[in-house]
C-alpha cells in the first residue's frame, strides 16, 4: 500500500465508536473512585469488627496477621471479587524484570458431584508458590532450586483488573526466594520504608516537636509516554522489538515552535487520556494532571502523592492502563526513554517526602525555613544522603533506554547534584555566618488592573536539575519513564535514614538539655560545610557545569556499565546491610540481573537492526537503484546513481560489520555489557547513518518503514 494511502487510514478515529459517555457525577455513588478497589471502607463494612480491628492492628504494625484473621478476610474478599464478576484470582507482584507479574488461579474447584465450587482460603491469599527460577535471581536460585513464595501485602488493598470477557481479583504480593532473599522490587521498598520510619521518628523525639509514632516517606510520580498510531507501531519490527526506533532521519519539523507542549490536546488522545484516566480511578489511582509534552506526540500523566507502596503499585498499574487502553484508540503508548532519536525522551519525575502520622510533612519550610529547626535537620540529612550516595542514586536510575537521557545531550545530565534554590541556599549559609535571613515573597503586578496581582514564589524553578527542591518536597526526575519506582525509593529512603541517624548521634552529642535550635544549627553548619558540593542552582546542560562538577569531585556516570558497580560498592552494602534493606547477596543478584538485562537488550536491538538493515532497508534502496537504472544517462541521472551507490557500499559494508560484532564474543557479566556498549553499539550506529540518509533519497513508496514525520505528527 503506497505511503500516502496508510497514512489516512492511520488517521482514522471515530469518536461516536467507543464512546464512553459522561456520568452525572452530582449523583450519589456516580464517582467510579476507587470502585475496584478491596479498599478500608469496604473492609470496615464486609468484615466482622474483630477480623477488620486485627486487620487494621496488622497494617499499623502492631502485631503479625493470625490464621483465622486470614481466613476472614479471604472469604470477604472472594465474595466482594465475585460479586463484581470475578472468576480468577491472582498474587500480582514485581520481579526484578522490573515488570509486574501474574499467575491466574481460578475460584473454583470440581466437587465429587460434578458441579464446582467457589473456595478461596486464608492460605491461600497469604501465599502463592511460583516458580522462582524461572524469573530473574541472579545465581540466587539455579535452574532447579525452584521455590519461591508470593507473601500477601495487606498494605496496598487488593484491586480488580477488567476484561471485556471476565474479571480477575488482584492481589499485591512481595517475592521470595525459598532461602528467603527478597526477588522483586516491593521487599527492599517496604523494608527502607520501615528503616526511614525508625530514624526518623528517632530524630523526632531528639527534636522535641512531634509526637510522630510513624513517618512514611511519599511519592507522587509524573508519567511521560509517547502514543502513536497502532498501524505505525506494527509496521516497525524495531518499535514492538525494542520499544524504541532504530532508524528514522529527523523529520523538517520538530520541537523547535514550541507548540505542542501544553498544547491543546488533540480529540482523539483526550477520548483515550479520559478513558485510561476512568479505568484508573476505578483502580484508586488518584490521577490529578494530564498535558502535552515537550516532543511532538508526547504526553504526561501525575497523581496525586501517596505512601511510596501503595504510590509504586499505583504507578506499576498506571503503566500497565495507559498501554492497555491505548489500543482501544488505534494508539500504542510508547514507554521507552528513548523511543525517537533527535527527540526529547521520557522520564518519570520521583517527587518524594517524609510525612508524620501526625499528618506534618518534614520537607515543609514553612514561613522562616532558618528559623525551622525540625525543616532544617531533615533537609540537611537529605542533602548529607545523596551527596554520600551520589553514584549509588545514578546507578538506581540506570538502564539501556536510559543511555540516551543520561550522561548524553539530554536532560537530566548523569552528574547527580541538588537544585535548593536562591532562598534556602541562603537559608543555610545564613546558619554557616550566624545572620539574619530576609524571606522575600513579593508580588507580580502584570500592567493592567484589569488582572490580579499574583503572589510570587521564593524562588524559581530549575528544570535541569536531577534532584531539585521543589517547594515542599525533593523531585528526583532522573528515573527513565519505562521504569518500576521500587529501587530508586528504596535506595532514597535507606540513605536519608542513614543520613537522620548520623545527624541525630551528633545531634544526641550537643543536645546535653540545652538549646535544641542552638545545638541543630550547629550540626546543620557542619553537615552543610561538607556536603555543599553537591548544590548547584545553575543550567546542568552546560558544559561550564560538567568542568564545575570535575573539579568538585562528583560522579559522572555517563553510561549503565559505568553506574551499575555502585549497586555493590562498600558505601552501599553497608547501608542497605546497617538498615536491613537488601544484604550483600541480594544487592549481588540486582547487580548481576541489571547487568545482563542490560547487555541483552543491546543484543535484541542489535539483531533487529542488523535484520532491518538487510532485510527491508538494503532491498529499498536496490530497488531505487532499478528505478535510477531506467532513469537514462544523463548528467544529472550519473550524479545521483553515484550518490546512491556510495550510499550503499557504506551501508552493506556497515551491516557485514555489525553482524560480526553481533557474533558471541566470548565475554561475561560487567565485560559482556562494556563489549556491547563499546563495540555493539557503534556498530549499530554506523549502519544507522547511511540507512537514515538513504532515507531521504529512496523513492517514498518504496520505503519499508513509517517515518518519524508520520509516527510524531499524524495524530
Ligand atoms: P510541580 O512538580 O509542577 O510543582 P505539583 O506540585 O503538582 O507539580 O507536584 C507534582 C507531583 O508531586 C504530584 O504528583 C504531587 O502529588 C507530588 N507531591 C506533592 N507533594 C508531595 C509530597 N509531600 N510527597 C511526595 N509527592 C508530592
Ligand atoms: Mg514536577
Amino acid at each position: 500500500m503506497p505511503q500516502r494511502q496508510q497514512n489516512v487510514y492511520a488517521a482514522q478515529w471515530s469518536s461516536n465508536g467507543g464512546a464512553l459517555g459522561a456520568p452525572d457525577l452530582t449523583e450519589p455513588g456516580a464517582s467510579p473512585f476507587g470502585e475496584n478497589v478491596f479498599h478500608l471502607a469496604v473492609q470496615r463494612q464486609r468484615l466482622p469488627k474483630h477480623v477488620f480491628k486485627a486487620l487494621t492492628h496488622t497494617l499499623e504494625g502492631a502485631e503479625q496477621m493470625d490464621p483465622m484473621t486470614a481466613d476472614a478476610v479471604a472469604l470477604a474478599m472472594k465474595e466482594w471479587a465475585m460479586e463484581k464478576g470475578a472468576t480468577h484470582y491472582t498474587h500480582w507482584f514485581q520481579p526484578l524484570t522490573g515488570l509486574t507479574a501474574e499467575k491466574h488461579d481460578s475460584f473454583y474447584s470440581p466437587t465429587d458431584e460434578g458441579t464446582a465450587l467457589a473456595d478461596f482460603s486464608g492460605k491461600e491469599l497469604i501465599r502463592g508458590e511460583p516458580d522462582a527460577s524461572s524469573f530473574p535471581t541472579g545465581g540466587i536460585r539455579a535452574t532447579f532450586e525452584a521455590r519461591g513464595y508470593t507473601a500477601w501485602d495487606p498494605t496496598s488493598p487488593a484491586f480488580l483488573l477488567e476484561n471485556p470477557n471476565g474479571t480477575l481479583l488482584c492481589i499485591p504480593t512481595a517475592f521470595v526466594s525459598w532461602t528467603g532473599e527478597a526477588l522483586d522490587t516491593k521487599i527492599p521498598l517496604l523494608r527502607s520504608m520501615d528503616a526511614l520510619s525508625q530514624s526518623a521518628v528517632r530524630a523526632l523525639g531528639l527534636l522535641g516537636q512531634d509526637p510522630a509514632k510513624h513517618v512514611f516517606t511519599t511519592i507522587g510520580a509524573e508519567q511521560e509516554y509517547f502514543l502513536v498510531d497502532e498501524q505505525y507501531y506494527f509496521e516497525r519490527s524495531d518499535l514492538y522489538t525494542t520499544g524504541r526506533t532504530l532508524f528514522g532521519a529527523k523529520p523538517s519539523k520538530g520541537h523547535e515552535l514550541d507548540e505542542h507542549y501544553f498544547g491543546s490536546i488533540p480529540e482523539r488522545v483526550l477520548a483515550y487520556m479520559l478513558e485510561a484516566e476512568q479505568e484508573l480511578a476505578k483502580l484508586g489511582v488518584p490521577i490529578k494532571t494530564r498535558h502535552n509534552e515537550v516532543a511532538p506526540a508526547q504526553y504526561e500523566i501525575a497523581p496525586i502523592f501517596e505512601n511510596s507502596n501503595v504510590g509504586s503499585d499505583h504507578q506499576q498499574l498506571t503503566m500497565q492502563i495507559l498501554q492497555n487502553v491505548a489500543r482501544r484508540y488505534g494508539l500504542v503508548c510508547l514507554l521507552h526513554e528513548k523511543p525517537f532519536a533527535g527527540v526529547n525522551g521520557s522520564g518519570k519525575h520521583n517527587n518524594w517526602s517524609m510525612g508524620t502520622d501526625t499528618g506534618t510533612n518534614l520537607l515543609d519550610p514553612g514561613e522562616t525555613p532558618a528559623e525551622n529547626a525540625q525543616f532544617l535537620f531533615f533537609c540537611t540529612a537529605v542533602i548529607r544522603a545523596v551527596n554520600k550516595h551520589q553514584a549509588l542514586l545514578r546507578a538506581s536510575v540506570a538502564n539501556v533506554g536510559q543511555d540516551h537521557r543520561l550522561g548524553a545531550n539530554e536532560a537530566p545530565p548523569a552528574i547527580i547534584s541538588i537544585f535548593l534554590g536562591a532562598e534556602l541556599e541562603d537559608a543555610f549559609e545564613q546558619i554557616v555566618t550566624g545572620g539574619g535571613v530576609e524571606t522575600k515573597h513579593g508580588e507580580l503586578t502584570l500592567g493592567t488592573d484589569a488582572l490580579p496581582k499574583l503572589p510570587m514564589d521564593s524562588g524559581d524553578r530549575n528544570r535541569t536539575s536531577p534532584f531539585a527542591f521543589t517547594g515542599n518536597k525533593f523531585e528526583f526526575r532522573a528515573l527513565g519513564s519505562s521504569m518500576s519506582l521500587g529501587f530508586p525509593n528504596a535506595v532514597l529512603n535507606t540513605i536519608v535514614a542513614e543520613a537522620i541517624d548520623e545527624l541525630a548521634t551528633a545531634l544526641e552529642g550537643k543536645l546535653d538539655g540545652g538549646d535544641v535550635f542552638a545545638a541543630v544549627s550547629e550540626v546543620v553548619k557542619t553537615v552543610w560545610s561538607e556536603n555543599k558540593q553537591i548544590v548547584f542552582n545553575g543550567d546542568n546542560y552546560s558544559e561550564e557545569w560538567h568542568e564545575e562538577a570535575e573539579r568538585r569531585g562528583l560522579a559522572n556516570l555517563r553510561t549503565t556499565p559505568d553506574a551499575l558497580p555502585s549497586v555493590v560498592s562498600e558505601s552501599t552494602v553497608k547501608a542497605f546491610g546497617d538498615y536491613g534493606v537488601l544484604s550483600e547477596r541480594e544487592l549481588h543478584s540486582r547487580y548481576e540481573v541489571w547487568t545482563e538485562q542490560y547487555a541483552t537488550k543491546l543484543n535484541i536491538e542489535a539483531e533487529t537492526a542488523a535484520t532491518i538493515a538487510r532485510t527491508q532497508i538494503l532491498p529499498a534502496a536496490l530497488r531505487h537503484a532499478e528505478i535510477l537504472d531506467e532513469g537514462g544517462d544523463g548528467a544529472g541521472v550519473q550524479k545521483l546513481k553515484a550518490e546512491l551507490s556510495g550510499l550503499l557500499d557504506e551501508l552493506i559494508e556497515a551491516i557485514f560489520a555489525l553482524e560480526a560484532a553481533n557474533g558471541d564474543p566470548g565475554k561475561e557479566g560487567l565485560e559482556f555489557a562494556e563489549y556491547m556498549r563499546d563495540v555493539v553499539i557503534p556498530a549499530m550506529d554506523a549502519v544507522r547513518a547511511p540507512a537514515d540518509r538513504l532515507e531521504r533519497i529512496v523513492a517514498d513508496d518504496l520505503w519499508p518503514l513509517p517515518k518519524y514525520s508520520e509516527m510524531l505528527f499524524i495524530k
